[in-house]
Formats: C-alpha cells, structure tokens, sequence
C-alpha cells in the first residue's frame, strides 16, 4: 500500500461571510441572507459546525444553536486569522467576455487567491453592458466573489470593480506594482520576473484579444508584456494559467510550515 503522504482534510464546513461583527460565546442571530441560506439551502440544524468570516481577515467557528424559521442562531468561538491569503497582491484587469466564461474566470481567479478584479469594457469585448444591466451585473459578480470565498476558505473578500475602459482604469490605478500584459506574442518568461512587494497588476485580453490602440496604450503605461507557452488559450484560461504561475513562482504556493518533502 502507498504511504499516505497528506492528512484529508476536515469534512466541509459550511462558510458564511458576514461583513458584521458578531457577538462570540453568546447565542448571535446570522444575518438575513447568510440565515436564510444555512435554514432553506443547507437545511443546518442545531449542533452543526459552521465558520463565519468578516471579510477583515478573522474567521470564527460556531455552531448552530438553534433555529426559528427563517432566522438561524449562533454561538461564535474567539477569532482566527488563517493563513489562507496569498502575500502577493495580483490585480487582475480582465477584459470582459460572455457571462458564463466571465463569471467562470472570476469564481477560479477568487479561488487562486487574487487581492482585487477590475472588469474592462475592451473595444474586442463581444459583451457590451450600459447603465442598469452593468450595474446589475457587478452585483452578480460581487455574488460570485463571496461564494467563491465561502467555498474555498478565504478570509478577505477581493473587491471587483464597477466595468469600465482601459484609460478610466488606468487613471485609478497605484503607482507601485509590476505590470504585466497578456499577449501570445510577448516574449517574456513569468520565471524570469522580478516581483516587487508592492504585487502584481496582470491586464488579460477579451476574447479577440487587445486591439492594437490599447496595447500601445498598455505598453506606454509600463505593461510589460508576458507569454503563457506556445499556445494561444482562452481569455480565462489565460487568466488563471498567468495568476497560478505568479503565485507558483512569487507567491503562495509553498510548503506548509513544518512539512517536509
Ligand atoms: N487572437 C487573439 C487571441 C486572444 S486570446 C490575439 O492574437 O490576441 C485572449 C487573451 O488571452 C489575449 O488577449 C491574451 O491576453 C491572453 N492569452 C491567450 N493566450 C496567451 C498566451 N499564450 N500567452 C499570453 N497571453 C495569452
């Protein structure tokens, strides 16, 4: 038999973020749209685990005390703060595709641990989105964000951007960070790269890719351009393949503490 070299993890538990604070040792109601999950989705009864996190880094485990209809009780343990957050801060611009890839790349990218999203109308953008259906649509993605979140054990919740173009987006950004471009073309190697602490701001193509204005404009703003192999992929596939080389080589993929190989 294989010598088992991993301990399986903890049965799932479910997560809710609540940007709150919560009252710990004494019975604390979930607020309404965490509670009405845990009661009508999960089905929680009394006695089952959860964790709650505020989104400020701390987490609290709890369990559920009990339930009146829609309202879910609980009772809160001292905070943690889990190492669960990478220690480089990648912002990813990603041009905007259609709906099912979008929210596709942002759910994976949560998971791969980037610090903020910032969605970007792109003259190649199949999608165009105006007025309420764009602001419907960042309430969904913010959606998409918190479950991600939820699933995957994160403790701060990555903000996502209002959809706006390439030059607004430029304008707001910090000074500090390497910048990087998405392009099958670029020459350069991800391995090669000196990361600054200040992180990353990775810029990903729509479907069509950046049209030649913007990655003139791209590269005038000091996005360095970078390869992903020999193949041209997918708008996210590129995304999550350019965030888990960055965190793979500069970030938090690593041993756990006190692990050996
Ligand atoms: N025909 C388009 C391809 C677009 S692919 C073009 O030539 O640009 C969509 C986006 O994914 C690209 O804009 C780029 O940001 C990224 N991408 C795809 N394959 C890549 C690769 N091999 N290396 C780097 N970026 C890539």
């Amino acid at each position: 038999m294989l010598q088992r070299s991993f301990r399986p993890s903890a049965m799932h538990i479910p997560r809710f973020f609540c940007p709150v604070t919560p009252t710990l040792g004494a019975p604390w109601p979930l607020p309404p749209a965490a509670s009405h999950h845990a009661v009508r989705v999960l089905r929680l009864a009394p006695g089952a685990q959860v964790q709650v996190f505020d989104g400020s880094g701390r987490q609290f485990a709890g369990t559920v005390t009990a339930v009146e209809r829609e309202q879910c009780w609980l009772k809160l343990l001292a905070p943690e703060q889990p190492a669960v957050e990478s220690a480089l801060a990648i912002t990813l611009g990603q041009g905007l595709s259609a709906a099912d890839k979008f929210d596709w790349a942002l759910q994976k990218a949560v998971e791969l641990g980037v610090a903020r999203i910032d969605p970007l109308a792109l003259r190649r953008s199949v999608v165009r989105l105006d007025g309420e259906r764009a602001t419907r649509r960042l309430q969904h993605w913010q959606g998409v964000v918190v479950a991600a979140c939820e699933q995957c054990g994160r403790v701060r919740v990555p903000p996502v951007g209002a959809l706006q173009g390439l030059e607004a987006w430029l304008a707001a950004l910090p000074t500090e960070g390497l910048r990087l471009c998405l392009a099958p073309d670029a020459p350069l190697d991800v391995a090669a790269l000196a990361v600054p602490p200040a992180g990353v701001i990775l810029a990903v193509g729509p479907e069509g890719g950046f049209d030649p204005a913007e990655a003139d404009r791209l590269a005038a703003a000091g996005f360095r351009g970078v390869r992903l192999g020999p193949r041209v992929l997918r708008t996210e596939t590129a995304a999550l393949a350019a965030i888990a080389a960055l965190q793979a080589w500069h970030g938090d993929y690593r041993a756990m503490p006190g692990s050996s190989l």
